[in-house]
Order: C-alpha cells, then structure tokens, then sequence
C-alpha cells in the first residue's frame, strides 16, 4: 500500500465496507466478550451507531441507496426483482436497472478513482474510472464480471480459490458443508479485497461481505437461546460468529494497512431479528379474494405444494443422487420435465401459471419486497386496475383496512407492525415501479415466498428453512483522520452514507441525495473549518422527500 500511499497522499481517501445484515444483536455482545476485537477497536477509535434501512429492509434497496445518497423512488430499485414485463416470472434486477449517479460516477468527475468490490447488482461492471468486481446477482458462469475485463483473470490466477458465490451444499441439507463455504468464501473475499487495496489505486474502496447474512438466515436457530428451535447444545452454535470473525480478522489486517489519510466506514444494509412464524401473503390475497386462482389448475397447484411439503423437491433428489453417485442423471431429461419436480423455494415462476390474472387485483412480486402489488394496468402484462385515481384509492385502502386486521390464529394478535402507501416512502421519478402497499411486520413474523399450506406456518421446519431475518436497525461504524472517537451516535440512514463519504473527501454534496452528510460523526473544529473555508460545503441537501426510514422508527432494540 506504500506506493499507493505516496502517490495520493493529498487526498483524503475512503474504505466503506459493507457487513450483509450486520447487526448489534450479535456484534454488541460478541465485541463485549472479546471475540470480535477490530470491530471492537474500529468503536473504541471511532464513531458507531445504529443505522437505519430502508423499507424494505434489504440488501438492493438499501445498498443502492448508500452509494446514490437516494430513495428508491429515485434510483429504480425495490427488490431483488422488478415488476414483470412480459409474463409473470421472476425478473431479475441488474446494474442497469438502477437510475440516477452512483457514488463512483460522481468521484469520476471529480477525478477520484473507485474500487467497487462485490457491490449487489453491479454486473454488468460499467467502465469506470477504477475498477469494479461483480457482486450478487451477477448471472452464474459469465466472465466479463470484472471492469477492467481483464482483471477477472488476475483474480482467478493470484486469488488461490478465487469465485463470487458460495457453494449449494444447503441443496443437500449439509449442514457443515455450507458453513465451511460461507467460511471460505469469506476468506477468499478478504484475500482479494487486500490484494486489490494493494495493487489497484483508488480514492473510495468499497467491498461487500455478503455471507454475514446467509450464516444469520439458516444458522440463528443453533445460536439464539431464545429461538423456540432452539435445540439445545449443538455443533453450530457459533457458525455465525466463525464468519463474523473471518471479517473481524480481514478488519485487522485493513486497520493495520491503513494510512492517516483514510476514513473507514463499516457498515451494513439491514439489521437481523429471530422469526417465528411465517406469513404466506398471497394464501392471504387469495382467501380475501383479491387473487384468483384458476379453477381448472387448482387440483395441479395443489398437488405441486404437496410435493413439495412431503420433501419430493429438487434439493432432496439432487441431494440424494449425488450420495449415490448419479448427479449425471436429471442431465438426461429437459428442462421442461425438470420443471415439473418442484424447486427448494416455491416462488412467483412455479405459481404465476396457477393464477388467473384477469381475475387478480393484487399479488406479492416476492416476499423479499415485503408490500404487495396492485395489479396495475399498463403496468404489469394482464394488469386490470387503473394506475391512480378512485379505483386504486378504494381498492388499496380496502387491502390495508383489512391486512391491519390480520391476526396470528395461535395468539389472536394482529401481526402487522407498520403499513404505508409508496407514496408514503417512496419520491422520486420511478415510484411506479414500486409496490403500492409497503408492510413492516411485527418482530418474530416474515412474509414467505409463494403459497403454503396456510397463511401462517411455522418458521425454521426445516433445518435450511430461515430461523432469522432482516430488520431495520442495521449498524455504522467510523473511524479515521477526522472522526470523533469512542463516540455513540444517534441513529442515521443509510442514504446518509453517499454524502458522508463525498463530505469525508472533502467534496461537495449533491442536490439532489435523499441523504445528508453525517458531520457528527466528524471533530467539531474539522467541521468548522469545512464550513468557514467556502461556501460549497453543504452538508445538508434541501429535504424535498420522504426519508427512506421514517425518523419515527429509529427506536433501536438491542440484546447486550
Ligand atoms: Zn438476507
């Protein structure tokens, strides 16, 4: 890094480090005990605080909004999918679906080089000045995931097990194999990310440790004492922090390469929270009348969710003709009667030709997106509700009167926490786009993929059945030149973080961000002298929207 140091020793330099799902339920008392001592000392040196996510909380939405400073009604991305064009299947989101400048776009034109590591949708890599290395949802087997194009086989040559994703041992229920995949994908991660400090320049660095959140997902149920499947002593009892301390260890190897200059930013897209039970929101639509089942499929659909729920499902035969030595055999057959043998997660391309969508005036896209869809004409292919006026108003309302409503048949409380209109949340050129109805359920419910058996059913049935999800208040932690230290901040956004690291390299905020620059997390005289030196510091846009969190749901809740 020394070379690197000379060259750009002027300049105020940025490392952002995304932690997927980073949450203080686990990182409060894991530093507390000494087990995670970088993010420890990252606090003891710096600034943390709650940071909140936006609605939904989700790794799109919510990184997309870190690095534009904008709302989702601004850059285009809600979920991991985007409405549906020409049919009903999943349509998945990409790098140019999303609008508006990026935080690299805009230290470009200010003549400052990025390095863009694992960012979520960031394939295809645009041509940067810098460089940028594909992230989640890059498409499986491409090789042009890397900007410049060449660097992909520079990774494959000196990153010894160099790849994107971890392995698919959760197919085959093997516990431990896929925990020694998060484990070593990790690793490879930080293996690469300090290789490219080192031999790429650049003025913002950002890299994402995506598998922070897998481990929580699947492994939360082994750790949490409190979870009802809890099972007693076990042997995963700490696979979420061997991955936490991966990160931990590529912290301390960062700090230690780090020079006076640069100001690190560790933070995450969402928070985490135990769930109990899951929802089913369109077993829910369908049973209110608002989605429509064909007649002459139901005895089809029905039979594909029994096979599922009695195991006859993909994950299962793969699982158990690979023990046998015949993972070469569904090679055999078309996709088309491969389609017929139901995937691990039933979702939007097993059920869309089950549904009459002439008959339907409401759906979830995914359960990922946590609000429901007015079927809207012009919108979506068969939609059949106008896109504003008296109809939607009405038909909206009813859904939300009758969804506050909803009740868990075991405790007889209602479950939905919160529930806005996009309007509500959302601002911006692209609010469309969005869900109609955003929904905030209470802690310990999230929404499951398709249809079930009922509307509420048991959360973690199966042991790679998700015993954790995603809430809002996720973490920041900050430390450098300029930032106060072993300070507790008040919860932030995370549209706040674009401003702050362009406010952080002395350069100007723009207009048109959501967001705002974090000047507390800066010295009080830093601040000062930025103010009294030009005009151009603004480190407060003019407000014109919704918050992507409304400040109202900041309330933080923490196990210590
Ligand atoms: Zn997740």
């Amino acid at each position: 890094m020394t070379d690197l140091a000379s060259t750009n020793a002027k300049r105020q330099r940025v490392v952002a480090i995304g932690i997927d799902g980073g949450s203080f339920r686990v990182l409060r008392p894991w530093m507390a005990a000494g087990y995670l001592p970088n993010f420890a000392r990252i606090a003891r040196e710096g600034a943390v605080g709650t940071l909140m996510s936006t609605i939904p909380p989700l790794t799109p939405p919510a990184f997309v909004s870190s690095m534009t400073g904008k709302n989702p009604g601004k850059h285009n991305i809600f979920d991991f999918v985007r409405v549906p064009r020409d049919g009903y299947r999943r349509s998945v989101i990409n790098s140019t679906h999303v609008r508006g400048n990026k935080l690299w776009t805009i230290l470009n034109h200010y003549g400052r080089k990025a390095g863009i590591v694992h960012f979520p949708a960031s394939y295809p890599p645009e041509h940067i000045d810098g460089f940028i290395v594909g992230g989640i949802l890059t498409p499986k087997g491409v090789d042009s995931h890397t900007w410049p194009v060449e660097l992909a086989d520079e990774l494959r040559r000196e990153i010894p097990g160099y790849r994107i994703y971890r392995g698919r041992q959760h197919l085959q229920g093997d516990l431990d194999g896929y925990l020694a995949s998060l484990i070593e994908t990790t690793q490879v991660h930080a293996t690469e990310a300090l290789y490219l400090m080192e031999k790429k320049e650049w003025d913002f660095f950002f890299l994402m440790f995506k598998y922070t959140d897998g481990a929580k997902h699947i492994y939360w149920k082994f750790w949490d004492k409190e979870h009802p499947d809890y099972p007693g002593p076990n042997p995963y009892e700490d696979a979420i922090l061997q991955v936490y301390r991966e990160v931990d260890t590529y912290l301390g190897k960062l700090l230690d390469r780090l020079d006076d200059d640069t100001t690190l930013l560790v933070y995450s897209d969402h928070g985490f929270m135990s769930v109990h039970t899951f929802i089913h929101l369109q077993n829910w639509l369908a049973r209110e009348g608002f989605l429509t089942i064909k007649t002459d499929e139901q005895r089809k659909m029905r039979t594909l969710m029994a096979m599922h729920h009695y195991g006859f499902r993909r994950d299962n035969l793969v699982g158990w003709l690979k023990r046998h030595r015949l993972g070469w055999f569904p090679k055999m057959f078309p996709n088309a009667v491969k389609d017929k043998v139901p995937r691990t997660r039933l979702g939007m391309n097993e059920f869309a030709r089950f549904i009459d969508w002439k008959q339907t005036r409401a759906y979830q896209l995914a359960e990922s997106g946590r609000g429901i869809n007015l079927h809207i004409k012009g919108r979506e292919p068969h939609g059949c509700v106008p896109a504003d006026g008296p109809e939607y108003e009405s038909l909206r309302s009813e859904i939300m009167y009758r969804l506050r409503d909803l009740r868990d048949p075991k405790t007889g409380e209602t479950v939905v926490a919160e529930m806005w209109t996009k309007e509500e949340v959302y601002s911006g050129p692209y609010l469309r786009n969005a869900p109609d109805i955003l929904i905030e359920l209470k802690k310990g419910y999230c929404f499951a993929e398709g249809f079930g058996k009922d509307v509420f059913v048991k959360a973690a049935r199966e042991p790679f059945d998700k015993s954790a999800n995603h809430e809002l208040e996720g973490v920041l932690f900050a430390r450098g030149p300029h930032i106060r230290q072993g300070v507790e901040l008040e919860p932030t956004d995370v549209i706040d973080i674009a401003p702050t690291v362009l406010y952080a390299m002395g350069l100007p905020v723009q207009g048109t961000m959501d967001g705002r620059a974090l000047t507390e997390l800066f010295d009080p005289d830093h601040v000062a002298r930025l103010r009294s030196r030009s005009t151009r510091w603004t480190s407060r846009p003019t407000r014109k929207t919704a918050m992507t969190t409304p400040r109202t749901k900041s309330a933080v809740s923490r196990t210590s």
